[in-house]
């Protein structure tokens, strides 16, 4: 049957064997999962024997990368790409997603994704020309930068057009948190998917065409995007993210308490406007916003300094993640050291959270006398101290000294530092995103219950701070009375919004455009344009509760069960002062009524009956088999 929005392709490259493999998507499996990482979840349940003892870093580990039926659609903010396998930093279910150009060039090449599987020899990368893979010898990019490897592609190729996803050092040394980079700065960042990369000897993945594919409502599709693009460019907050960037959000969530500090130790930091989004516009950091493909919100920023030690910084400016994971959390509020530190994990291809995460906690130890200078190569590693984590960044990525230990993430980097498991804080191994759980209960749950870990896009915190999403219930009435620090009423929020924003990492599309007041049944309508099968907001909600619960399936398979659906101890623990004082999250008054709402067991595993319902279990028998 003919498929509209996409081409039910993916190309299949097998890295031993040097092979290369065009296979079928069936059109069930895009009706049920999409694309994205829902069908790379269940790819990747399909071609992992087992889950549960299968090394992340083998080649047998499938590394999949897939588009959506909206990318590079006329629809908003459409240019995100999904990568999925097993992590090599959690040992569990691993997804991370991307924007920028890569995604909609890999769909106008023919194909919705790629699976790489097994291991080359040498290094190489992979090409995807219009329709065209080929695998190819990358000797002369190996040990190269992320930005350095994409202008060789480009030029070895002669087209300045091709989009590259790449790694940098990061993912050739195996670090456990190697982010994957495209279009300059653009970054798969969470799980350390690009380790898996560099345990391929994978350098890249380049991708360019000019195909297009073909759409069910052509004239329905265009004239409904016009509306949604317009809606969205006018929406207070694009003009608000176009003029500050994500980081315009510091200010806003500092006075919630929701901006770590001190490694989660403070509640307040008199330097927290230094880092704010509005002070890098001000200082003259930021020369111009960016866009990712068809994005009428432009959040990125092109940064530039040209004086001081810094200078020669160009390029993709820090969000919010990286300026206070890098900033706050490590009590750095040298805006420019840490666009600094920004350029160098973009080069190197690190996750600017597990990174920030990983020397703060480093800082810790030194300041408990748990690692010494002389463990540091005479790093004197103290809080603030821009050259130490500059430094630090380079020995992570190169494994060199303590780097080498720093470079398996928080969780596993306690083990070899005495005494400091107790504050190595992480949840089921992902070092925690920069907002505090102890500020919204809601966000307390869904860290304990994301699929990969201490996970904050499923959003759950904003629709507490009065994000407004009127056809799920969340209305301005709604959301006016919610208290952020109470558990009743917030399981459900959390399941919804799971589910909501799962369906987002399927087609792959932003999910700012929530903020913008994209309604369900709007996402729903150009779906069914696209694709020309009947999509509903209900048809949605329950693609995202199939896909959270698959995710799940293979997590239990990873033995995780409800030990560990909770937070670290420290998270738990009331700061004494800031805008979330004195509060301790309630997870255990909310765990249970959260699994029943799932239709989960007591241990935290979906029920026969559940996974009946969501058309999984033909799926999970199958492997049993
Ligand atoms: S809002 Fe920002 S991250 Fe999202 S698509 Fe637009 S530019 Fe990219």
């Amino acid at each position: 049957m003919k498929l509209y929005g996409c081409w039910g392709k993916i190309a299949y490259v097998n890295l031993s064997e040097g092979t290369v493999k065009v296979i079928e998507i069936h059109e069930n499996d895009i009706k049920l999962f999409l694309g994205g990482t829902g069908l790379g979840a269940k790819i990747l349940y399909e071609l992992v024997q087992n889950p549960g003892s299968l090394d992340p870093l083998s080649p047998e580990n499938p590394l999949i990368l897939l588009t959506g039926p909206l990318t590079g659609t006329p629809f908003p903010s459409s240019g995100r790409f999904g990568v999925v396998a097993k992590s090599p930093l959690t040992g569990i279910f691993g997804e991370s997603t991307a924007g920028g150009f890569w995604g909609p060039e890999l769909k106008f090449a023919g194909f919705d994704g790629i699976v790489v599987i097994g291991r080359a020899k040498e290094p190489v990368y992979i090409t995807i020309f219009d329709d065209e893979v080929s695998i190819r010898k990358a000797e002369h990019l190996w040990g190269k930068d992320t930005l350095e490897t994409e202008e060789i592609i480009r030029k070895d190729h002669g087209d300045s057009r091709i989009k590259v996803a790449c790694i940098g050092k990061g993912g050739e040394n195996l670090v456990r948190f190697a982010s994957i980079i495209c279009d300059g700065g653009r970054a798969a960042g969470r799980c350390g998917l690009g380790a898996i990369m560099g345990s391929k000897k994978l350098k890249a993945i380049a991708v360019r065409g000019t195909k297009k594919v073909e759409y069910a409502h052509e004239d329905k599709l265009n004239e409904h995007c016009r509306e949604l693009l317009r809606k969205v460019a006018q929406s207070a907050y694009a003009t608000n993210a176009r003029k500050y960037g994500t980081a315009g959000y510091v200010l806003v969530g500092y006075k919630y308490g929701d901006v770590p500090i001190k490694y989660w130790a403070k509640g307040t930091w008199d330097e927290i406007d230094k880092i704010s989004g509005q002070e890098m516009v001000r200082k003259g950091l930021v020369k111009k916003p960016q866009a990712c493909f068809n994005c009428p919100i432009a959040c990125g920023r092109y940064v530039e300094i040209t004086s001081g030690p810094y200078a020669g910084v160009k390029g993709h400016g820090p969000e919010y993640e990286t300026v206070a994971s890098i900033g706050s959390l490590c009590l750095l509020s040298d805006i420019e050291a840490i666009a600094k530190a920004n350029e160098l994990c973009t080069r190197y291809g690190l996750d600017t959270i597990s990174l920030g995460s990983v020397i703060a906690f480093a800082m810790e130890c030194y300041e408990k006398g748990l690692i010494a200078a002389s463990d540091l190569g005479g790093i004197r590693l103290e809080w603030g101290n821009a050259e130490a984590v500059l430094k630090l960044i380079d020995l992570i990525a190169n494994r060199e000294g303590i780097g080498d230990i720093l470079a398996l993430g928080v969780k596993e980097a306690s083990k070899y530092i005495k005494s400091s498991e107790e504050f190595a804080i992480h949840v089921k191994g992902l070092e925690v995103p920069m907002h505090d759980p102890r500020a919204w209960d809601s966000l307390a749950l869904q860290y304990a219950t994301m699929p990969r870990g201490a996970c904050h896009t499923a959003l759950a915190y904003t629709i507490d701070r009065g994000v407004v999403i009127n056809e799920l219930g969340f209305t301005k009435e709604f959301v006016s009375k919610l208290n952020r620090f109470s558990h009743v009423g917030k399981p459900r929020i959390v399941k919804i919004m799971q589910d909501y924003m799962g369906v987002f990492d399927c087609l792959v599309i932003c999910k700012f455009l929530i903020f913008a007041g994209v309604e369900p049944s709007e996402i729903a309508r150009a779906l069914t344009y696209t694709t020309g099968w009947e999509f509903s907001k209900d048809k949605l909600l329950e693609i995202g509760e199939r896909v959270f619960n698959l995710k799940r399936v293979f997590n239990v398979a990873c033995g995780i069960s409800r030990k560990d659906d909770t937070l670290p101890k420290r998270l738990l623990t009331p700061l004494s002062n800031g805008g979330a004082k004195g509060h301790r999250p309630n997870i255990e008054a909310m765990i249970d009524e959260y699994y029943r709402l799932r239709g989960w067991d007591k241990e935290g595993r979906p029920t026969k009956e559940k996974l009946k319902e969501l058309q999984l279990l033909d799926i999970v028998e199958r492997k049993k088999t």
